[in-house]
Protein backbone atom coordinates (compact mmCIF):
# COMPACT_ATOMS: atom_id res chain seq x y z
CA UNK A 1 0.00 0.00 0.00
CA UNK A 2 0.98 3.81 -0.97
CA UNK A 3 2.91 5.54 1.68
CA UNK A 4 1.05 8.76 2.52
CA UNK A 5 3.09 10.36 5.45
CA UNK A 6 6.52 9.09 6.56
CA UNK A 7 8.12 10.45 9.69
CA UNK A 8 11.53 9.58 10.18
CA UNK A 9 13.63 10.26 13.67
CA UNK A 10 11.40 12.92 14.89
CA UNK A 11 12.67 14.71 17.88
CA UNK A 12 10.82 16.78 19.85
CA UNK A 13 12.08 18.82 23.27
CA UNK A 14 10.59 21.07 25.42
CA UNK A 15 12.51 24.20 27.32
CA UNK A 16 10.97 25.10 30.42
CA UNK A 17 12.48 26.42 33.68
CA UNK A 18 13.19 23.06 34.95
CA UNK A 19 15.49 21.95 31.82
CA UNK A 20 14.83 20.58 28.55
CA UNK A 21 11.84 17.77 28.34
CA UNK A 22 12.77 14.99 25.70
CA UNK A 23 8.76 14.75 24.56
CA UNK A 24 9.82 12.33 21.04
CA UNK A 25 12.82 10.93 20.81
CA UNK A 26 13.29 8.91 17.73
CA UNK A 27 9.50 8.42 16.45
CA UNK A 28 9.83 6.59 13.29
CA UNK A 29 6.14 5.75 11.71
CA UNK A 30 4.85 5.46 8.57
CA UNK A 31 0.43 6.12 7.41
CA UNK A 32 -0.31 4.45 4.41
CA UNK A 33 -3.33 5.73 2.62
CA UNK A 34 -7.21 4.61 3.43
CA UNK A 35 -6.22 2.86 6.73
CA UNK A 36 -6.51 3.43 10.54
CA UNK A 37 -3.07 3.91 12.28
CA UNK A 38 -3.62 4.14 15.98
CA UNK A 39 -0.92 5.80 17.90
CA UNK A 40 -1.23 4.36 21.82
CA UNK A 41 -0.01 5.09 25.15
CA UNK A 42 -0.16 6.66 28.52
CA UNK A 43 -0.03 10.38 28.81
CA UNK A 44 3.01 11.91 28.62
CA UNK A 45 4.46 8.96 25.69
CA UNK A 46 4.51 11.32 23.27
CA UNK A 47 2.00 10.78 21.56
CA UNK A 48 0.17 14.36 21.17
CA UNK A 49 3.12 16.02 21.07
CA UNK A 50 4.00 13.58 17.32
CA UNK A 51 0.41 14.01 16.53
CA UNK A 52 0.97 17.80 16.89
CA UNK A 53 4.35 18.38 15.38
CA UNK A 54 2.63 16.78 11.99
CA UNK A 55 0.44 19.83 12.35
CA UNK A 56 3.15 21.81 13.17
CA UNK A 57 0.75 22.79 15.96
CA UNK A 58 2.87 21.87 18.50
CA UNK A 59 4.52 24.56 21.28
CA UNK A 60 7.98 22.33 21.32
CA UNK A 61 11.01 22.26 18.89
CA UNK A 62 11.15 19.90 16.33
CA UNK A 63 15.19 19.56 17.00
CA UNK A 64 15.56 16.57 14.61
CA UNK A 65 13.92 14.32 11.75
CA UNK A 66 11.62 14.28 9.16
CA UNK A 67 7.84 14.36 8.10
CA UNK A 68 7.16 13.67 4.45
CA UNK A 69 3.95 14.38 2.63
CA UNK A 70 3.38 14.84 -0.49
CA UNK A 71 7.05 14.88 -1.53
CA UNK A 72 7.53 17.96 0.81
CA UNK A 73 8.98 17.56 4.38
CA UNK A 74 6.34 19.67 6.94
CA UNK A 75 9.30 20.58 9.38
CA UNK A 76 10.83 22.69 6.71
CA UNK A 77 7.68 24.89 5.49
CA UNK A 78 6.95 28.11 5.99
CA UNK A 79 4.14 28.89 8.23
CA UNK A 80 1.96 30.11 5.82
CA UNK A 81 2.63 26.78 3.67
CA UNK A 82 1.46 25.02 6.61
CA UNK A 83 -1.23 27.15 6.90
CA UNK A 84 -2.47 26.30 3.34
CA UNK A 85 -2.09 22.66 4.53
CA UNK A 86 -3.84 22.78 7.68
CA UNK A 87 -7.83 22.43 7.43
CA UNK A 88 -7.32 21.35 4.09
CA UNK A 89 -5.09 18.17 3.38
CA UNK A 90 -4.83 17.53 7.08
CA UNK A 91 -7.44 17.91 9.55
CA UNK A 92 -7.71 17.37 13.19
CA UNK A 93 -10.27 17.05 15.66
CA UNK A 94 -9.66 17.22 19.39
CA UNK A 95 -11.19 15.40 22.34
CA UNK A 96 -13.32 18.39 23.91
CA UNK A 97 -14.86 19.96 21.13
CA UNK A 98 -15.89 23.02 23.13
CA UNK A 99 -12.84 24.11 23.37
CA UNK A 100 -12.42 24.08 18.93
CA UNK A 101 -16.09 25.52 18.88
CA UNK A 102 -16.84 29.41 19.32
CA UNK A 103 -19.81 29.15 21.43
CA UNK A 104 -20.98 32.63 20.24
CA UNK A 105 -21.79 31.81 16.40
CA UNK A 106 -23.71 29.21 15.11
CA UNK A 107 -22.27 26.04 13.94
CA UNK A 108 -23.23 26.46 10.30
CA UNK A 109 -21.88 30.10 10.26
CA UNK A 110 -18.28 28.35 11.55
CA UNK A 111 -18.41 25.45 8.71
CA UNK A 112 -19.06 27.47 6.13
CA UNK A 113 -16.23 30.36 7.29
CA UNK A 114 -13.85 26.83 7.14
CA UNK A 115 -15.23 26.36 3.70
CA UNK A 116 -15.01 29.73 2.85
CA UNK A 117 -11.31 29.71 3.73
CA UNK A 118 -10.01 27.01 1.86
CA UNK A 119 -12.14 26.64 -1.23
CA UNK A 120 -12.98 29.54 -3.36
CA UNK A 121 -16.88 28.89 -3.62
CA UNK A 122 -19.98 31.23 -3.45
CA UNK A 123 -21.68 31.62 -0.05
CA UNK A 124 -24.41 29.68 -1.38
CA UNK A 125 -22.29 26.23 -2.44
CA UNK A 126 -20.36 26.26 0.68
CA UNK A 127 -23.96 26.22 2.70
CA UNK A 128 -25.28 23.44 0.53
CA UNK A 129 -21.54 21.82 1.08
CA UNK A 130 -22.51 22.05 4.64
CA UNK A 131 -25.79 20.12 4.64
CA UNK A 132 -24.52 17.81 2.46
CA UNK A 133 -21.69 16.89 5.08
CA UNK A 134 -24.18 17.40 7.86
CA UNK A 135 -26.03 14.85 6.40
CA UNK A 136 -22.91 12.44 6.02
CA UNK A 137 -22.11 12.51 9.95
CA UNK A 138 -25.99 12.05 10.91
CA UNK A 139 -26.92 15.41 12.09
CA UNK A 140 -30.80 15.39 11.38
CA UNK A 141 -32.87 18.24 10.05
CA UNK A 142 -29.27 20.16 9.13
CA UNK A 143 -30.80 23.51 7.53
CA UNK A 144 -32.48 23.79 11.55
CA UNK A 145 -29.28 22.58 12.95
CA UNK A 146 -27.09 25.00 11.16
CA UNK A 147 -28.92 28.02 13.03
CA UNK A 148 -28.18 26.68 16.05
CA UNK A 149 -25.31 27.41 18.62
CA UNK A 150 -22.75 24.72 20.16
CA UNK A 151 -24.51 24.67 23.16
CA UNK A 152 -27.97 23.87 21.89
CA UNK A 153 -26.02 20.65 20.95
CA UNK A 154 -24.97 16.94 22.93
CA UNK A 155 -21.39 16.17 23.39
CA UNK A 156 -21.78 13.35 20.91
CA UNK A 157 -23.34 15.64 18.79
CA UNK A 158 -20.81 18.33 18.97
CA UNK A 159 -18.35 15.47 18.16
CA UNK A 160 -19.88 14.84 14.84
CA UNK A 161 -19.57 18.82 13.88
CA UNK A 162 -16.62 18.57 14.56
CA UNK A 163 -15.91 16.01 12.49
CA UNK A 164 -17.88 17.55 9.63
CA UNK A 165 -15.74 20.81 10.07
CA UNK A 166 -12.79 18.20 9.60
CA UNK A 167 -13.69 16.55 6.53
CA UNK A 168 -15.39 19.35 4.73
CA UNK A 169 -12.36 20.37 2.72
CA UNK A 170 -11.61 17.13 2.11
CA UNK A 171 -8.56 16.17 3.43
CA UNK A 172 -6.43 13.43 2.94
CA UNK A 173 -5.30 12.89 6.31
CA UNK A 174 -7.53 13.30 9.35
CA UNK A 175 -5.41 13.17 12.87
CA UNK A 176 -7.83 12.29 15.90
CA UNK A 177 -7.21 13.19 19.17
CA UNK A 178 -8.65 11.25 22.09
CA UNK A 179 -12.21 11.98 19.97
CA UNK A 180 -14.50 9.49 21.93
CA UNK A 181 -12.85 10.16 25.51
CA UNK A 182 -15.21 11.92 26.81
CA UNK A 183 -18.07 10.18 25.14
CA UNK A 184 -20.08 8.14 27.10
CA UNK A 185 -20.07 4.30 25.51
CA UNK A 186 -22.94 3.99 23.61
CA UNK A 187 -22.07 7.50 21.40
CA UNK A 188 -18.69 6.31 21.64
CA UNK A 189 -19.19 3.26 19.50
CA UNK A 190 -21.35 5.42 16.79
CA UNK A 191 -18.69 8.07 16.31
CA UNK A 192 -15.96 5.19 15.83
CA UNK A 193 -18.61 3.38 13.26
CA UNK A 194 -18.62 6.54 11.80
CA UNK A 195 -15.16 7.60 11.20
CA UNK A 196 -15.10 3.70 9.57
CA UNK A 197 -17.86 4.94 7.23
CA UNK A 198 -16.31 8.24 6.41
CA UNK A 199 -12.77 6.23 5.73
CA UNK A 200 -14.94 3.64 3.31
CA UNK A 201 -16.62 6.39 1.56
CA UNK A 202 -13.35 9.07 1.17
CA UNK A 203 -10.52 6.98 1.52
CA UNK A 204 -9.30 8.98 4.02
CA UNK A 205 -6.24 8.47 5.89
CA UNK A 206 -6.58 8.31 10.01
CA UNK A 207 -4.23 8.73 12.75
CA UNK A 208 -5.78 8.65 15.95
CA UNK A 209 -4.23 9.23 18.96
CA UNK A 210 -5.90 7.29 22.49
CA UNK A 211 -4.83 5.53 25.56
CA UNK A 212 -7.73 3.24 25.19
CA UNK A 213 -7.32 -0.22 23.96
CA UNK A 214 -10.71 -0.82 23.50
CA UNK A 215 -10.80 2.06 20.98
CA UNK A 216 -7.85 0.93 19.37
CA UNK A 217 -9.19 -3.08 18.76
CA UNK A 218 -12.67 -1.38 17.21
CA UNK A 219 -11.12 0.44 14.37
CA UNK A 220 -7.47 0.25 13.70
CA UNK A 221 -5.65 -1.34 10.91
CA UNK A 222 -2.09 -0.88 12.48
CA UNK A 223 -1.03 0.20 16.00
CA UNK A 224 2.07 2.10 17.07
CA UNK A 225 2.83 2.17 20.95
CA UNK A 226 4.71 4.83 22.26
CA UNK A 227 5.90 4.77 25.48
CA UNK A 228 8.36 7.58 26.91
CA UNK A 229 8.81 9.55 23.70
CA UNK A 230 9.84 6.19 21.86
CA UNK A 231 7.30 4.14 19.34
CA UNK A 232 8.08 0.65 21.26
CA UNK A 233 5.88 -2.02 19.00
CA UNK A 234 4.65 -1.83 15.78
CA UNK A 235 2.47 -4.10 13.95
CA UNK A 236 -0.69 -4.40 12.52
CA UNK A 237 -3.70 -5.10 14.60
CA UNK A 238 -3.66 -9.02 14.79
CA UNK A 239 -0.20 -8.50 15.54
CA UNK A 240 -0.71 -5.80 18.83
CA UNK A 241 -3.43 -7.98 20.11
CA UNK A 242 -2.39 -11.26 19.56
CA UNK A 243 1.11 -11.44 19.01
CA UNK A 244 2.61 -8.72 21.55
CA UNK A 245 6.02 -8.57 21.62
CA UNK A 246 7.08 -6.07 24.07
CA UNK A 247 6.06 -6.24 27.70
CA UNK A 248 4.60 -2.78 28.17
CA UNK A 249 2.33 -3.55 25.36
CA UNK A 250 0.88 -6.95 27.19
CA UNK A 251 0.56 -4.65 29.98
CA UNK A 252 -1.58 -2.32 28.25
CA UNK A 253 -3.40 -5.64 26.62
CA UNK A 254 -4.07 -6.76 30.40
CA UNK A 255 -5.47 -3.16 31.73
CA UNK A 256 -8.32 -3.05 29.13
CA UNK A 257 -11.45 -3.91 31.28
CA UNK A 258 -12.70 -7.40 31.15
CA UNK A 259 -16.30 -7.72 29.67
CA UNK A 260 -16.69 -11.06 31.71
CA UNK A 261 -15.80 -9.38 35.63
CA UNK A 262 -18.42 -7.58 37.55
CA UNK A 263 -17.09 -4.41 37.99
CA UNK A 264 -14.89 -2.62 34.95
CA UNK A 265 -11.59 -3.66 36.99
CA UNK A 266 -8.40 -2.16 35.22
CA UNK A 267 -4.98 -4.59 36.21
CA UNK A 268 -2.65 -1.36 35.57
CA UNK A 269 0.76 -1.66 34.98
CA UNK A 270 3.12 -0.42 38.49
CA UNK A 271 5.01 1.75 38.66
CA UNK A 272 5.42 5.32 36.30
CA UNK A 273 7.16 5.82 33.36
CA UNK A 274 10.70 7.51 33.19
CA UNK A 275 11.51 11.53 33.79
CA UNK A 276 11.94 12.88 30.68
CA UNK A 277 13.89 15.64 31.59
CA UNK A 278 17.04 13.02 32.15
CA UNK A 279 15.87 9.60 29.70
CA UNK A 280 17.34 6.22 31.35
CA UNK A 281 20.29 5.06 29.25
CA UNK A 282 18.93 1.72 28.45
CA UNK A 283 15.77 0.60 27.79
CA UNK A 284 12.71 3.23 29.26
CA UNK A 285 10.46 0.54 30.34
CA UNK A 286 13.54 -0.57 32.45
CA UNK A 287 12.24 0.20 35.98
CA UNK A 288 8.34 -0.98 35.27
CA UNK A 289 9.50 -4.36 33.18
CA UNK A 290 9.27 -7.93 35.26
CA UNK A 291 11.72 -9.09 32.70
CA UNK A 292 14.28 -6.91 33.23
CA UNK A 293 18.06 -7.90 32.51
CA UNK A 294 21.64 -6.33 33.14
CA UNK A 295 21.84 -5.57 29.66
CA UNK A 296 18.38 -3.22 29.87
CA UNK A 297 19.86 -1.13 32.11
CA UNK A 298 22.93 -0.28 29.89
CA UNK A 299 21.65 -0.06 26.71
CA UNK A 300 18.80 1.26 24.09
CA UNK A 301 17.67 -2.17 22.75
CA UNK A 302 17.57 -1.63 19.23
CA UNK A 303 14.43 -2.05 16.78
CA UNK A 304 13.86 -6.15 15.80
CA UNK A 305 11.41 -7.09 12.93
CA UNK A 306 9.21 -9.81 13.92
CA UNK A 307 7.26 -9.90 10.67
CA UNK A 308 7.61 -7.16 7.48
CA UNK A 309 5.27 -5.74 9.33
CA UNK A 310 5.63 -6.16 12.95
CA UNK A 311 9.02 -4.82 15.39
CA UNK A 312 9.89 -4.11 18.68
CA UNK A 313 12.43 -2.26 20.59
CA UNK A 314 13.32 -5.27 23.18
CA UNK A 315 16.26 -6.98 24.17
CA UNK A 316 14.84 -9.79 24.80
CA UNK A 317 13.57 -10.26 20.65
CA UNK A 318 17.61 -9.00 20.13
CA UNK A 319 19.59 -12.11 19.49
CA UNK A 320 21.98 -9.68 20.89
CA UNK A 321 20.96 -9.55 24.35
CA UNK A 322 22.75 -12.98 25.45
CA UNK A 323 25.76 -11.47 23.64
CA UNK A 324 25.56 -7.99 25.31
CA UNK A 325 25.46 -9.53 28.45
CA UNK A 326 28.39 -11.80 28.35
CA UNK A 327 30.57 -9.41 26.46
CA UNK A 328 29.47 -5.79 27.96
CA UNK A 329 28.86 -4.06 24.99
CA UNK A 330 27.03 -4.02 21.84
FE1 LIG B 1 11.98 -5.15 29.49
FE2 LIG B 1 14.51 -5.20 28.77
FE3 LIG B 1 12.61 -5.47 26.93
FE4 LIG B 1 13.04 -3.14 28.13
S1 LIG B 1 14.43 -4.23 26.79
S2 LIG B 1 11.09 -4.08 27.76
S3 LIG B 1 13.56 -3.78 30.19
S4 LIG B 1 13.08 -6.87 28.63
Amino acid sequence: SETILEIKDLHVSFTTYGGEVQAVRGVNVTLNRGETLAIVGESGCGKTVTSQSIMRLTAGNITKGSIRFKGKDLTRLTEKQMRDIRGSDISMIFQDPMTSLNPTLTVGKQIIEGVERHQNISRHDAERLALEIFDWVGIANGKERLKQYPHQFSGGMRQRIMIAMALVCKPSILIADEPTTALDVTIQAQILELFKEIQRETGVSIILITHDMGVVAQVSDRIAIMYAGKVVEIGRRKDIFYRPQHPYTKGLLHSIPRMDSEEDELIPIPGTPPDLFSPPKGCPFVARCPFAMEVCEQYQPITTAISSDHAVDCWLQDERAKQVTFTGEV
